[in-house]
């Protein structure tokens, strides 16, 4: 059973989080309110002061969102926690707070695809980028500039899970005074804690995991409170990806039954996942935990056909019942992707098989799947 920290739990009930509760509701009300009045003139002038710290106006602090920042920075063992209108709201918010021209940024494993597209955007303002997949600590210690101002990982990273060594590049970082961070979505705060391994940022799209029911788009930004303030005047309040307190309401929601989901999501995934590596027609599966001796990893994974090829690849996913034909992942549904067409020039896809399947396991029960994915492999 993949194990879960008991205090995540009640952190996830927002146990002990009286401010979070108003005549005992179990869910803090929404406050749908861009403005909040103060009693004076000074008091104002005060807030908006210290607006980092002062509810003003709702692309700041809003108090519903702020009851989730405090549950996911706890979850995360943060200081500071921000919550955005997407996952990529949050990485543009940390990439715009952290980077001037001139600097570069180390991007470590397989990188999620939008997340690369927005650095090859910054070139035209002078941040300069470079990847190293599957790398040692050596690799990317040799990858590094006198200008790398960031270290980016992801771990697992996307699409083939490979693990990186989290603790080790934390060190590396903190060594020649760089920056790091890392995109936790897949891995969510209960099952990795990269702040506690000496990462300095990790970032989930609560529109997977944190939400849960592929209801809602947002995504959170968790770091030191210094930092954190930082990037609240220097890009959070400038570039406006603020989270609605309706969807602050819906992730916080979510979060009550994120370890049970989480525990059903990996055990079902794990089993799955073993059916398919002892599949005559599955060349490789890649999941983190299939040997048994990985960390534990959520339902996230994927796979590839002895028959290497795209159109393989698709007509299996086609012939899926139970799996929905979707992006993102991470809901009570199972989802099925396969590779897009292969774009020679990007490199985030280069290292990808042709044949490669994309599995979210959702909540169906592992029988059930392995009984479909059976019948649409043969
Ligand atoms: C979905 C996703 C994102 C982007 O999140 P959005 O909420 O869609 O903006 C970033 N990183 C990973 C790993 C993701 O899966």
């Amino acid at each position: 059973m993949t194990p879960i920290d008991p205090q995540d739990r009640l952190i996830c009930l927002r146990a002990g989080d009286p401010l979070a509760e108003t005549d005992g509701m179990v869910l803090p009300p929404i406050a749908q309110a861009s403005i909040f009045r103060k009693q004076s003139m000074e008091e104002l002038h005060e807030a908006l002061g210290r607006e980092e710290r002062s509810i003003v106006y709702s692309r700041g602090l809003n108090p519903t969102v702020q009851v989730l920042e405090r549950t996911i920075a706890a979850l995360e063992r943060g200081e500071a926690c921000r919550c955005f209108a997407s996952g990529m709201g949050a990485i543009g918010a940390l990439l715009f707070g952290v980077l001037k021209a001139g600097d570069h940024v180390l991007f470590v494993n397989d990188i999620y695809g939008p997340t690369l597209e927005l650095a090859r955007r910054l070139e035209d303002f002078g941040v300069s980028h470079s990847q190293v997949c599957g790398a040692s600590l050596e690799e990317v210690e040799s990858a590094l500039r006198p200008e790398t101002r960031l270290i980016y990982l992801e771990s697992p990273g996307s699409m083939l899970f490979q693990r990186a060594d989290v603790a080790g590049i934390a060190a590396v970082a903190k060594a020649r005074g760089i920056l790091s961070a890392i995109d936790n979505t897949v891995a969510t705060p209960l099952l990795q804690k990269p702040l506690t391994q000496g990462i300095d940022f990790s970032i989930h799209s609560c529109s997977k995991y944190i939400g849960g029911h592929s209801d809602a788009i947002g995504g959170a930004l968790v770091g030191p409170q210094e930092w954190l303030d930082r990037i609240f005047f220097d890009s959070y309040l400038l570039l406006g990806a603020r989270m609605a307190p309706f969807e602050a309401w819906l992730f916080l929601r979510g979060l009550m039954t994120l370890p049970a989901r989480i525990a059903r999501h990996s055990a079902d995934a794990l089993e799955v996942a073993r059916f398919l590596a002892r599949h005559p027609a599955v060349s490789r599966v890649h999941h983190p935990a299939l040997d048994g001796n990985g960390p534990a990893h959520t339902g996230l994974f994927s796979f590839a056909l002895q028959d290497d090829s795209f159109t393989r690849a698709v007509a299996v996913a086609n012939r899926l019942q139970l799996f929905g034909k979707a992006v993102s992942w991470g809901g009570a549904e199972s989802l099925v992707i396969t590779g897009h067409k292969r774009d020679p020039g990007r490199d985030s896809t280069a290292r990808l098989p042709a044949s490669l399947i994309r599995l979210s396991i959702g909540l169906e029960g592992a029988e059930a799947l392995i009984e479909d994915l059976d019948r649409a492999l043969s």
